[in-house]
C-alpha cells in the first residue's frame, strides 16, 4: 500500500481500494455464489456428525470471518500502543482503541452467535442484530475518536499515556454495557426482511454514519494530523459503506452471499487502519533511523571537535569527578584521559587555590546555595599540571543537565604565551617610557580628537605639571606666544589634513614665565585615511636662536665693515693716484736731471725711489680694479668669445713673442651672458699667469678649452708652468697672498682674487687643479642662460 506523505489520498490508491471491495459482489455477478451451503438435516434419529458440521459450514464461515476481523483489531490495538511509546503522539492510539473495541463488539457477536457465551435471544435475531450493532458502535466509536482531537487540538500535544488509558477504559465499558445489554436482552428486534427492499433497515444507520460522518470528519482529520495511518483510515470507510451495501440491501438470510462478502470485506476494512499504522511505523521507524544516524554522525563531528579544540574540554559530574578529558587537555596537564577519569578536579588545581578556586568544595556549596559563582567564561585561574608545575589558564565553565545529573563542562585555554606576550609589551612599554622620559627632548602624543594622551617628563618638568594636570589640559590652550600661535596651529591642521610633518619653531611659555625658543617636529598619524592621532618632539632652541641672532647681527656688522672697507679701499686708492703720480714723476725727473751730478749712493736711493713709486702704482692700480668688480654693477650682455679672446692674445702678442708661449685654443668659444670687461680681465688674469709663472726649462705651453657641464660653461685654461702645491690652492685667491718674492716673481697677490670676484659674480665658481712642478689647470664656470 503506498500512501502519499502528504494528507491526499492518491486515485490509484482510491480506485484499488474500491476495486478490491466491489471484487466479490462483480465475482457474484459472474456466478460465483459466496453463500455458505445448507443441506437440510436428515430425520434426528440417523443425524450424522458429519452433516452437523455441514449444517454448521456457515456459522463456521461466519467464525472464522468475524474472528479474523477481530484479531486483525487487535494487532491495530498492539500496534497503537506500540506507536504511542515510539511517537509519543495520542491521536493514533486513542482511534486504534476504538477500532478495538469496535472489534471487540465483533468478537462478542461472533461469539454470542456461536453460544460460547450466554445469550438469550436466539440466533436469528441476535446474530443479524448485534451485527448491525456492532457496526453502528464501529461507526460511532471512530466518529467519538476523531471527534475528540477535532474539537479540541490541544489535547495531542498535551495528553499522554494516561489520557490513552482513560480513553481506552471509557470506550471498553461502553462496548462492555452494550454487549452485556444484547447478551442479556430476551427479545430482540427482528431485523432481516427478506422481501422488502432494504432487506436489514438497521444496518442502514451505520452506511448513513460511514458515508456521511465518517468520511467528513476523517478528512478534516487527515487535514489536522497527517499520517499513513489517518489517510489509511479514511481508506477503509470504502469496504466499511461496502459491506454495508451489502448487508442493507443485499442479504436476506444468515449465511447467505451478501452476508458472506459482508463479512469478508470487514476483514479488509480492518486490515487497512492495520496497514496504514505499520507503513507509519515503518516510516516512523525509518525516520528515527536517520535520525540515530544522524545523531551518531553529529556525535562523531562533535568528538572530532572536541578532540581537536585548541581549547582543553574537561567534563566533571555534580561530585567534582572528571568525567572526559581531551586531548588539548591532555596536552596541557600532562594527563592521559585514562588515568585521569573519575579523578577529583581538585588534582588540576593548586592546594593553595584548592578553597578560593573550588573544586571539590565549590560543588558542595553550589548544592548549597545554587550560587553559580564559577559558572561563566573569562575568569583566570592557576592550573597544576602532572610534572608540579602551573600555568596560567583562561577558564570558562557551563552546566549542563543531562536527565536528573548535573554536570560542569570546562574550558581551558593556557594563557602562558598570552601571559609572556603582555609581559614583554610591559617590559617594552617600560623600557619605551623609560627612554622616552629620559629624553633630553619633550614628547607629546594626541589622540583623534586631539587630546593630549602622552607627555614626557621633559615636557612635564618643562612646563611645571604633573602628567595628570598636563592630561586635562586642552592642546588649544598651550602657552604659545601670542604672535606665534596663529602660525603653529594653522600648520598644525594643514600638516593634519595634508598627511605631511609639521616643523615649526615658536615662542612657549615655561612654568617660570619665561618665553622658550621651541623647534617642534611633528608627525600626524593616520589609519586608512583617517586621522588617529600626532606625536611631536620639541627641543628648546633658545640658545641656538641667540647665536644665531648673535650671527646675523655680526654678518650684518661684518657686510657693513667691509663695505666700508672696500669703499675705503677705493677712495684710498684712487684718491692716492694723484700725490702718488706726483711723487713718481718727480722721482723720474730728478733721476734724469740730477743723474750724473749726484753721486752714486745718491742715485742709488734715488733709483729705489722711482722703483717703489711704480710698485706703489701698480699695487694701487690692482687694488682699484679689485674693488671695481665689487662696487660697479656688472652689465651682462650676449658676449661673443671668440674676438674677445683673440684680442686678449693680441695684446700679449709682445710678452708671448718674448716668452715663446704656444697658446692652443678650440675652434670656436661659445656666445655667454656677461659682463665684457671682467670678462676680459678674468681670461687675461688666468693667461698672464700662465705665462708668468711657467716652467723655465720647457717651452711654455697653454691650453684653452670649454665644455658643456649641466647648465654652466666650463672654461679651463691650462699651463704647463711651476704648478702649485695642494696646500696652498685655498690661500692663493685670497687678496695679497703670494707664494713667491717679489724678486722672482713680480706681481701683488690680487689677480686671482679679482678672478674669484668675477666669476663669482656672475654666478659661478673658480677653482683649480695643479701639480706641483708639472703644470696648473684653472677652471671657472659661468651658467649658460644667465
Ligand atoms: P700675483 O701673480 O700678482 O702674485 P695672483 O693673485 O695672480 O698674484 O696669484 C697669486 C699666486 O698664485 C701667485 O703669487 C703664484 O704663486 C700663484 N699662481 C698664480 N697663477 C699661477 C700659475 N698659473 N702657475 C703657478 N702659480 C700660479
Amino acid at each position: 500500500m503506498k500512501v502519499n506523505s502528504n494528507d491526499k489520498i492518491s486515485l490509484t490508491l482510491f480506485l484499488s481500494v474500491f476495486i478490491f471491495s466491489i471484487i466479490p459482489f462483480a465475482l457474484n455477478k459472474l456466478g460465483i455464489d459466496f453463500s455458505s451451503t445448507t443441506i437440510p438435516l436428515p430425520e434426528p434419529r440417523s443425524l450424522l456428525l458429519d452433516d452437523l458440521f455441514y449444517k454448521l459450514s456457515g456459522a463456521f464461515t461466519h467464525t472464522i470471518l468475524e474472528w479474523s476481523a477481530f484479531s486483525v483489531a487487535i494487532s491495530i490495538a498492539v500496534l497503537g500502543v506500540v506507536h504511542f511509546r515510539v511517537s509519543k503522539e495520542v491521536t493514533v492510539p486513542v482511534i486504534c482503541i476504538a477500532l478495538f473495541c469496535a472489534g471487540s463488539m465483533d468478537a462478542f457477536h461472533t461469539l454470542a452467535a456461536d453460544r460460547l457465551i450466554d445469550s438469550v435471544a436466539d440466533n436469528k435475531r441476535l446474530i443479524p442484530f448485534t451485527w448491525a450493532i456492532s457496526r453502528t458502535f464501529n461507526a460511532l466509536i471512530i466518529i467519538s475518536g476523531v471527534s475528540i482531537f477535532l474539537l479540541n487540538p490541544q489535547l495531542s500535544k498535551k495528553a499522554g499515556f494516561n489520557f490513552v488509558i482513560t480513553i481506552s477504559l471509557i470506550f471498553i465499558v461502553l462496548a462492555y454495557v452494550i454487549i452485556h445489554y444484547c447478551a442479556t436482552s430476551q427479545n430482540l428486534p427482528e431485523t432481516i426482511f427478506p422481501d422488502a427492499f432494504i432487506t436489514r433497515p438497521w444496518d442502514v444507520g451505520p452506511l448513513v454514519l460511514y458515508a456521511f460522518v465518517c468520511i467528513p470528519l476523517i478528512v478534516k482529520f487527515n487535514k489536522i494530523y497527517p499520517s499513513t495511518f489517518s489517510q489509511a483510515l479514511l481508506l477503509s470507510m470504502v469496504p466499511e459503506i461496502v459491506v454495508e451495501l451489502h448487508m442493507a440491501f443485499g442479504s436476506k438470510a444468515l449465511f447467505d452471499n451478501d452476508f458472506n462478502i459482508a463479512h469478508f470485506l470487514k476483514i479488509f476494512a480492518y486490515l487497512l487502519p492495520g496497514m496504514g499504522l505499520l507503513l507509519d511505523y515503518v516510516q516512523t521507524f525509518t525516520r528515527l533511523e536517520k535520525t540515530t544516524h544522524s545523531l551518531v554522525e553529529e556525535k562523531t563531528k562533535i568528538k572530532s571537535i572536541v578532540d581537536n579544540a585548541i581549547d582543553g574540554i574537561v567534563t566533571i559530574n555534580s561530585t567534582g569527578y572528571i568525567q572526559s578529558f581531551n586531548p588539548s587537555a591532555e596536552r596541557m596537564f600532562g594527563y592521559q584521559e585514562k588515568d585521569i577519569i573519575n579523578k577529583n578536579i581538585n588534582l588540576l588545581v593548586p592546594k593553595s587555590y584548592h578553597e578560593k578556586h573550588d573544586g571539590y568544595s565549590y560543588f558542595r556549596k553550589y548544592k548549597r546555595t545554587q550560587l553559580k559563582n564559577i559558572i561563566g567564561f573569562n575568569q583566570e585561574v592557576i592550573g597544576l599540571c602532572k610534572d608540579g608545575s602551573t600555568l596560567p589558564l583562561d577558564l570558562g565553565i557551563t552546566e549542563v543537565q543531562l536527565g536528573n545529573e548535573t554536570f560542569f563542562t570546562a574550558f581551558v585555554r593556557d594563557l602562558s604565551q598570552q601571559k609572556r606576550l603582555e609581559n614583554e609589551i610591559k617590559s617594552r612599554e617600560q623600557l619605551f617610557s623609560t627612554f622616552v622620559n629620559a629624553a633630553p627632548v619633550m614628547m607629546w602624543m594626541l589622540d583623534s580628537h586631539h587630546k593630549p594622551i602622552m607627555f614626557n617628563e621633559t615636557w612635564l618638568d618643562f612646563m611645571g605639571h604633573t602628567l595628570e594636570q598636563e592630561l586635562a589640559y586642552e592642546w588649544d590652550s598651550l602657552k604659545i606666544h601670542p604672535e606665534d600661535k596663529e602660525p603653529v596651529m594653522s600648520q598644525y591642521y594643514e600638516a593634519i589634513n595634508h598627511k605631511k610633518s609639521f616643523d615649526q619653531e615658536y615662542r612657549l611659555l615655561r612654568h617660570d614665565g619665561v618665553y622658550r625658543w621651541i623647534r617642534e617636529v611633528g608627525v600626524p598619524h593616520h589609519e586608512n585615511n583617517t586621522y588617529k592621532g600626532f606625536i611631536g618632539i620639541c627641543l628648546d632652541v633658545t640658545q641656538r636662536k641667540m647665536d644665531e641672532l648673535k650671527l646675523h647681527n655680526y654678518t650684518q656688522e661684518l657686510e657693513r665693515s667691509n663695505i666700508e672697507l672696500e669703499q675705503f679701499a677705493y677712495i684710498a686708492s684712487h684718491d692716492l693716484q694723484e700725490p702718488l703720480r706726483m711723487v713718481s714723476s718727480y722721482t723720474q725727473l730728478l733721476e734724469r736731471r740730477y743723474k750724473d751730478k749726484l753721486d752714486d749712493d745718491a742715485n742709488e736711493f734715488i733709483g729705489y725711489a722711482v722703483d717703489g713709486a711704480n710698485r706703489m702704482q701698480t699695487l694701487i692700480q690692482d687694488l682699484l680694479a679689485y674693488s671695481r668688480v665689487g662696487k660697479n654693477k656688472q652689465i651682462l650682455k650676449r658676449l661673443e668669445l671668440d674676438p674677445l679672446i683673440k684680442n686678449i692674445i693680441l695684446g700679449l702678442k709682445l710678452a708671448i713673442e718674448e716668452s715663446n708661449v704656444q697658446i692652443n685654443l678650440p675652434e670656436s668659444f661659445p656666445q655667454i651672458m656677461a659682463d665684457q670687461s671682467q670678462i676680459q680681465q678674468l681670461f687675461q688674469n688666468l693667461i698672464l699667469n700662465a705665462i708668468k709663472y711657467r716652467a723655465e726649462e720647457r717651452q711654455c705651453e697653454i691650453n684653452i678649452n670649454y665644455q658643456k657641464v649641466d647648465k654652466m660653461w666650463q672654461f679651463s685654461i691650462q699651463d704647463n708652468g711651476i704648478g702649485i702645491e695642494t696646500k696652498y690652492f685655498e690661500r692663493i685667491f685670497v687678496i695679497f697672498k703670494r707664494l713667491h718674492s717679489r724678486e722672482k716673481y713680480s706681481g701683488t697677490g690680487i689677480g686671482l682674487a679679482v678672478c674669484k670676484r668675477i666669476v663669482e659674480g656672475h654666478g659661478g665658481e673658480l677653482w683649480l687643479e695643479s701639480t706641483f712642478g708639472s703644470g696648473s689647470t684653472f677652471y671657472f664656470t659661468i651658467p649658460i642662460d644667465l
